[in-house]
């Protein structure tokens, strides 16, 4: 079964003038097949797995308006058009009932989340890019930061289009980062917040690299950039489903934890020991969770409890801190690796 449509070249004219017109003219899963100066070569540029992270798409709308033509040919994927357009457009991460489509790139392919992606993998594999970069938001505000299962200079060039962190993971969750290898380097990219002007400008100054320069896997990729900041290995701080979860400035006697309102500028450097992050009812049990790489429960080497008050252990980098009590409940609370970037390991 056909799902995705292919457009060759579409032109200015045929995209609309708004994000949402584009999104209506594609009116489902799409890929957009744009000729480059050397045809030789193809790069693949994937966003939209999840309908509500409006940047990258937001990005390849601008850049098709501006007529600009790419460096090589480029594959793009536009993948969750229908979710994207669920009303209202941009809030709905995947289809309700659905899989998540970032979940999916691995066998069984069997439902239809599973079968788009399965047609994704088939595309990538038929034009066989010279890398992939998939553009993502997260759900709360934080600086940009590229996501991959291994590091080899590839990927830190990639990834450095983008953002100046590179976060290594060994998690395998069926997301389409994790297919990445020496030959086709694939790497996520979270440009920020998905309400965030700036990430759409990150994610929009990025694709320009990205698709206008020549050599984008060589050390001359962003020659001005630093070296990534590296986090190897974040765990995650998960807390039971159940548990009465609120954001507030002050505890909140109703809910078993209150965390700070303005937790999200944690997403931003290195928070020091003995940081306040929120408040607990004394009545309450409070069970976190926080899997270390060997199975084993490193909450406690992340956070402890004062009386009432939910301070960090110690020196700490966090990202994906979110103040949306529902993706804190059913994904999690943040991820963290030490101050210093390495991983944390339970004692
Ligand atoms: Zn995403």
């Amino acid at each position: 079964m056909q799902r995705i449509q292919f457009i060759r070249n579409p032109t200015a004219e045929n995209i609309g003038d708004s994000v949402e017109q584009f999104l209506r003219a594609l009116g489902g899963p799409s890929c957009l097949l744009l000729e480059g100066q050397d045809t030789s070569r193809c790069r693949g540029f994937v966003t939209l797995l999840h309908g509500n992270e409006p940047s990258g798409i937001t990005a390849l709308h601008r850049w098709l308006r501006s007529g600009q033509q790419a460096a090589v040919n480029i594959v793009c994927v536009v993948a969750s058009v229908h979710s994207a357009l669920l009303s209202p457009v941009f809030t709905h991460r995947h289809p309700p009932q659905q899989r998540d489509l970032n979940r999916c790139f691995r066998p069984p392919f069997a439902d239809e989340q599973g079968r788009l992606a399965e047609e994704i993998l088939e595309i990538l594999r038929l034009h066989r890019p010279e890398c992939v970069v998939d553009v993502h938001n997260t759900s709360g505000a934080g600086p940009a930061f590229g996501v991959a299962s291994f590091m080899d200079r590839y990927h830190e060039a990639l990834v450095s289009l983008f953002a100046d962190r590179l976060v290594l993971t060994h998690i395998s969750l069926g997301a389409l980062m994790e297919i990445s290898d020496h030959v086709i380097p694939t790497v996520t990219v979270e440009v920020g917040g998905r309400a965030d002007q700036k990430a759409h400008q990150i994610a929009y100054q990025g694709l320009q690299r990205y698709f206008t320069q020549n050599d984008v896997l060589g050390s001359s990729a962003h020659p001005e950039h630093k070296p990534l900041d590296i986090y190897t290995s974040p765990v995650r701080l998960e807390l039971p489903a159940d548990t009465k979860l609120v954001y507030g400035n002050t505890p909140v006697s109703q809910a078993d934890l209150t965390l700070r309102d303005d937790i999200e500028q944690f997403n931003d450097g290195v928070t020091p020991a003995n940081t306040l992050l929120g408040w607990r009812n004394t009545e309450s049990t409070i069970a976190f969770k926080a899997i270390d790489a060997e199975g084993r429960c490193a909450a406690s080497e992340l956070v402890y409890f004062s009386g009432q008050e939910l301070r960090t252990r110690r020196a700490l980098r966090f990202f994906m801190i979110t103040q949306n009590a529902d993706i804190a409940l059913s994904d999690c609370l943040l991820y963290a690796v030490s101050g210093d970037g390495s991983e944390i390991l339970a004692s």
